[in-house]
C-alpha cells in the first residue's frame, strides 16, 4: 500500500491509500479520485511542502471509489420548507376567512359555544397556555394557529 498526500484544486488536503503506483495512476486517469471535502474531481498529488503537513495529518478520510452523494440532501430541503410554508400560510388564511376573530374573548366565547350559550361557529383569538389547557380539559376542541409568516418581525 502507498499513501499519497492529495490536494484538490480548491486547496483541500487529504490522504489516499493505493495498492500501487499504477493503481493511483489508473484512478487518477479514470477520474475516480475526488476530494472528500468538496467532491471535486480536480485532484492531484500534493507537493511535498512542510506547510501542508498539518492539514494533511488532520484529515483522516481516504479516497473511495464511490463518492458520497451529500449534494442530494440540500437540494430537497428548500422544497420541503416551501411546501411547509405554503401549508402553514394556507391554514392561517383558511382560518382567517372562515372563522370570526374574537381576540382576548376567545376562552369565554369558546366556552359559550361549547355549552350552547352562543351561536355555533368557528372562532379564533388569543388565549394563554393556561386558558388553552383549561379549555381542552373541558372537552373544547382547539388548535394553535400557526404564526403569520408574512409578518416581518
Ligand atoms: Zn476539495
Amino acid at each position: 500500500m502507498i499513501l499519497y498526500n492529495l490536494l484538490c484544486f480548491r486547496g483541500h488536503a487529504f490522504e489516499g491509500w493505493f495498492t500501487s503506483i499504477a493503481a493511483y495512476d489508473e484512478q487518477a486517469e479514470g477520474g475516480k479520485l475526488f476530494c472528500p471535502i468538496c467532491n471535486s474531481r480536480k485532484v492531484g498529488k500534493a507537493p511535498m511542502a512542510p506547510a501542508l503537513a498539518t492539514s494533511m495529518s488532520q484529515c483522516e478520510r481516504v479516497v473511495a471509489e464511490t463518492p458520497v452523494r451529500t449534494q442530494e440532501i440540500p437540494q430537497q430541503l428548500p422544497d420541503e420548507l416551501r411546501k411547509m410554508r405554503q401549508f402553514v400560510t394556507g391554514l392561517r388564511t383558511y382560518v382567517e376567512q372562515n372563522a370570526e376573530y374574537v381576540g382576548r374573548k376567545f376562552p369565554d366565547e369558546a366556552r359559550k359555544i361549547h355549552y350552547g350559550e352562543s351561536e355555533e361557529r368557528h372562532i379564533y383569538g388569543e388565549a394563554s397556555l393556561q386558558e388553552a389547557a383549561d379549555l381542552v380539559e373541558e372537552g373544547i376542541d382547539l388548535a394553535p394557529l400557526p404564526p403569520d409568516l408574512n409578518e416581518t418581525n
